[in-house]
This record gives C-alpha cells, structure tokens and sequence, in this order.
C-alpha cells in the first residue's frame, strides 16, 4: 500500500492522519512532544486539571464528521453539551451579563441591563449569519488557491455584495454603527481575539465570528477541550495511524521536486506523501531551509499570543460560569499596547475560564480551577519576566475590584504560560495562537496553501496555513488538504 508520513501532531495533523488512513493509506506520524496535540493539550497540577490552550469549542461537527468518515458512531467516542450561557460579562462600574444563547433572551437581558435597545442585537446577529452564509462556502471549505473557488456559483454570488460582507470597514466601526451603548461595542469587538487580531484593524468582516457562537451554538466537550485530542487520537490508532513521539522532524527530504520522506534523528523514513502540520514560519526555518522561501506569506505579522495563570483556587465564586470576562476601562488603549506597541496595558481584560463548573472532578470539592487569560502581544524579544510580573498584579487587583474579593490569599497552586514557552512547547513563530493575524484585508489570500506549488507529494495543515487558526479552521485546513489527495483502489 502507499505510506505517509505527517509531521507534527496537532488537531490538524491527527485530522489529516484519519482522512488519509480512511483513504487507504499507512500512515505514520512524527511529534516532537511525548504527547499528542500540541496546543491543546492538558496541565495537571495538585488536585486541579486543566485544558492547556483552547477553551472555546464551535462546530462539533468538525470533530464528528471524523468519527463518521471512519463509519463510527461520534456519540460512542466524543460527547459534548451545548452551553446555555456562552459568557458571563463583567464592567468595573457594576454592571453585569449573561451571554445566553437564545438569543431573544440574551437581546432581552441586554435591554433590561444596559438600555441596548433588543433589535440591535437581532440585527448584529443577523448580519453575522449573511457574512457567514456567503464567505462560509468559499474560505472555510475550499482552497482558495484553486481557480474553481473563484469561478463557482458561490463565489459569483458574493462579487456583489463585498460592503455588506464587510470589506471596506473595520469591525470596530461596524459595530459602532451598530450599537448604541459602547459596552456592546466592546462586547461584539471582542469577537477579533478569537484570531487573536485586533477590532480597531481587522475588516468588519470578522463579524462572521458572533454567528458561530450564538447562532449556531457553543460547547463543552463532557470530558474537557483535551478530549478532542484524546478521542481524535484513539481514533487514529484505532485506524492503525502509527505514533512516534520524542520525535522531531529535521527536513522534509527532497528529490528530483518529489517530497519523498523525512529525517528524524539522523535517520531517513520514506513515504509517498508528506504532510506537514508544523507551524509553516519555524518550517521554512527549519525542515525546509532548504527549499524556495515563500517570502510574502512568512513575513505577514502575527496574531496575538496570550498569558495564562493556571490558578487552584480555594472559593467557588457563584457568579462564574465556564466563560468569564471582565472588561478592559480602556479597549483601545489595551489594543494599541499589544499590536501598536508590543506590551501590555495596565488595564486588561481579563479572561477567566473554569472547567470545573461544568466537570467538578476538575477541582477539588468547593474549589475551583481557574485559567485565567489576557491577550498580549506575540514574542519580539520583550523583557517578558518584567512584563509577567506586573501584569500578574494587575490582573489580580482588577479582579479583586470587580469581585470585590482578596484573590491572592486563595491561590493555592499556579502554573504559567506565557509567548516564550507556547513557541517552545508548539514551534509556533513568536508564540503567536493563531498563525498569521487577519488584521489586514488581505490576510485571507496571504496564507500558505494547502499544498506545495513547488514540490509534488508535499501537503500542509494547521493554523499557519489556509483557511486559518482555531480548532474549527485547523479541522477544515486538514479536509482541504485532504480533498486534494485521490483515495485508493482496494
Ligand atoms: P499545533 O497545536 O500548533 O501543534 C503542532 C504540533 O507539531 C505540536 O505538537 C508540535 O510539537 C509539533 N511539531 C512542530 N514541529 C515539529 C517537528 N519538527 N517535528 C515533529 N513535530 C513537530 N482555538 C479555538 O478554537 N478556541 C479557543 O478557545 C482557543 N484558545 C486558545 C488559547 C491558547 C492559549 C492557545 C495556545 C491556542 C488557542 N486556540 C484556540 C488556537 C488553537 O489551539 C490552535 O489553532 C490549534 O490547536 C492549532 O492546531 P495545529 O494542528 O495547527 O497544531
């Protein structure tokens, strides 16, 4: 039968192991880490657990349609409940909401508590599902770098429509437009750090986002974010994907244009495809140094990184749910510190995600396990021990203000993990979450296609590459790529 090699395990390239193995190929998979998953693993720490990276799960039928693909039932392996309440709101003069997900009664609830009249919310939602409808088909499920995309029915029924998809505004001031009440400005601009970019730069088209979330749902895995890599995991194994962990790729072995294999530690293994999963900037860098140098696509800026305490906590705070966020004062000046000025504002938005309200064994019994997030600019080289340091307090004294409680007399375990260490657990250039930012209107057609032009049986996917970062789009880039390899003959 015909072999291939996949190099890194992320979600994208345990995705691109079960649709190749589903296709009839061996396939072997090479992971620099002695675990599977790369960013979305999981930390264990005393008595509390918690999931690494990613907190916020959309489009379960990404996960799904792979167990399908294998002629599984998903239910069996991986089950999820949809939230009622995807975030709870928190501003520093008192004011408090809930994101629920019928939307009449989170249109109602922001009415009642903030005087946004209800119509504004149903018609931003209802215009975040036109993007959707027209962009969905062309940028998340195809390749972009393929004539057919352009010239298909999709496509020439949105040449038409690109100022209502968004393109000559930027999300900030769509959603001014929008909004009565600057703290549903703040509210639905948060939308742009779910790429890590940022609201004040990224096209309003990135209002596309709030249709995921509200629209068609958010969810929690019942097991936890690390069970979309354990069950996608199991589920390659089951499919005779064969795993070498502690094991990194040095080149992508190269002859005659072909792609023909990979070296690891000095040794050579062969196959009749490669597909990378690595982050594409450290792969020129390293696996490809070799090889043309895609200069335009590696040198566009990055998306945010993030800082994150792994709080235990010794309190359950009732008012917390799953998703928590308390507001920046200052949105604007928070952004222009992580884009503009690469540091962080005195002032930030604090992210606060417990699993344990929905999986109590998470932490111990009255205890909760806090990640505890702000987004920061990805890794220049900043005095990142200076900048920890003070942004700890900060964060602990806003939520201390909006909690009206002594948080650092309740920490009882706490782990860190800052720019510096997500680029040396993933290989991530700069640390950055999500590849490149969409921070430009471009930046759609300035990622790396799902194949190489230049060497044949070579294939990527992942976060770096089209059609961009987060689980859902890390879980297509695998399908796009896919659909590009034949299945074979029995
Ligand atoms: P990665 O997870 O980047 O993994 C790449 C793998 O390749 C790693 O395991 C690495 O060790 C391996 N590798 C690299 N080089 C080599 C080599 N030379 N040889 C062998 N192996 C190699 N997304 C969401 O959808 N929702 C969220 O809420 C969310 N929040 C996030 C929060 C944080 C803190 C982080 C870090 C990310 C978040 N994301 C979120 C983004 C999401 O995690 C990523 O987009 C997604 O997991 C990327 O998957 P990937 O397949 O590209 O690979």
């Amino acid at each position: 039968g015909k072999t291939a090699l996949i190099i890194g395990s992320g979600i994208a390239g345990i995705a691109a192991s079960i649709r190749l193995a589903v296709k009839g190929y061996q396939v072997e998979v090479f992971e620099a880490n002695s675990f599977p998953g790369g960013k979305l693993s999981e930390i264990r720490k005393g008595k509390y657990r918690y999931d690494a990276g990613p907190s916020l799960f959309t489009l379960p039928e990404q996960v799904e349609e792979l167990f399908h693909l294998a002629g599984k039932k998903a239910k069996d392996h991986f089950d999820y409940q949809k939230l009622d309440v995807t975030c709870h709101y928190f501003w520093e003069d008192g004011k408090r909401i809930q994101a629920w997900a019928d939307i009449n009664r989170f249109a109602e609830e922001v009415e009642t508590k903030l005087g946004e009249p209800a119509g504004n919310i149903r018609k931003a939602l209802k215009d975040s599902s036109f993007i959707y409808k027209h962009l969905a088909p062309l940028f998340m499920h195809k390749s972009l770098h393929q004539l057919s995309t352009w010239t298909g029915t999709d496509a020439l029924k949105s040449y038409g429509k690109m100022g209502k998809l968004g393109i000559f505004s930027t999300m900030n001031q769509a959603n001014e437009k929008l909004f009565e009440n600057p703290k549903l400005v703040q509210l639905f601009n948060r939308y742009a750090t779910y790429n890590g970019s940022d609201p004040y730069q990224t096209p309003a088209t990135l209002n596309i986002i709030p249709h995921l979330e509200f629209n068609i749902g958010a969810y929690f895995p019942k097991k936890g974010m690390h069970d979309i890599t354990l069950s996608l995991f199991q589920l390659s194994k089951d499919l005779g994907v064969a795993y070498h962990f502690n094991s990194k790729v040095e080149e992508v072995i190269v002859e005659n244009g072909k792609a023909v294999g990979v070296m690891v530690s000095g040794k050579k293994y062969q196959a009749d495809l490669v597909v990378n999963n690595m982050d594409m900037v450290n792969a020129y860098k390293t696996i490809l140094k070799k090889q043309k140098q895609p200069k335009l696509l590696l040198n566009q800026p990055k998306s945010s990184s993030a800082l994150i305490f792994y709080w235990g906590i010794k309190k359950e705070f009732k008012e917390l749910g799953l998703h928590n966020i308390l507001f920046s004062e200052d949105y604007k000046a928070e952004f222009e510190y992580i884009f503009q000025k690469g540091s962080i504002y005195h002032d930030p938005t604090v992210y606060i995600n417990i699993t344990s309200v929905c999986k109590p064994d998470d932490a111990p019994e009255g205890c909760m396990n806090w990640f505890t997030m702000i987004n920061v600019p990805n890794n220049q080289g900043q005095e990142w021990d200076k900048l920890i340091a003070e942004a700890r307090e900060n964060m602990i004294a806003k939520i201390n203000r909006v909690l009206k409680t002594n948080l650092e007399s309740l920490i009882e375990v706490e782990e860190i993990l800052d720019p510096r260490l997500i680029e040396i657990k993933t290989s991530s250039a700069q640390g950055a979450l999500y590849g490149n930012s969409s921070n430009n209107k471009f930046a759609a057609f300035l990622r790396h296609a799902n194949y190489s032009s230049s060497i044949k049986n070579l294939y990527f996917c992942g976060g770096s590459v089209h059609p961009g970062g987060g689980i859902p789009l890390s879980l297509l880039s695998a399908k796009i790529m896919s659909d590009f390899i034949p299945k074979l003959e029995d």
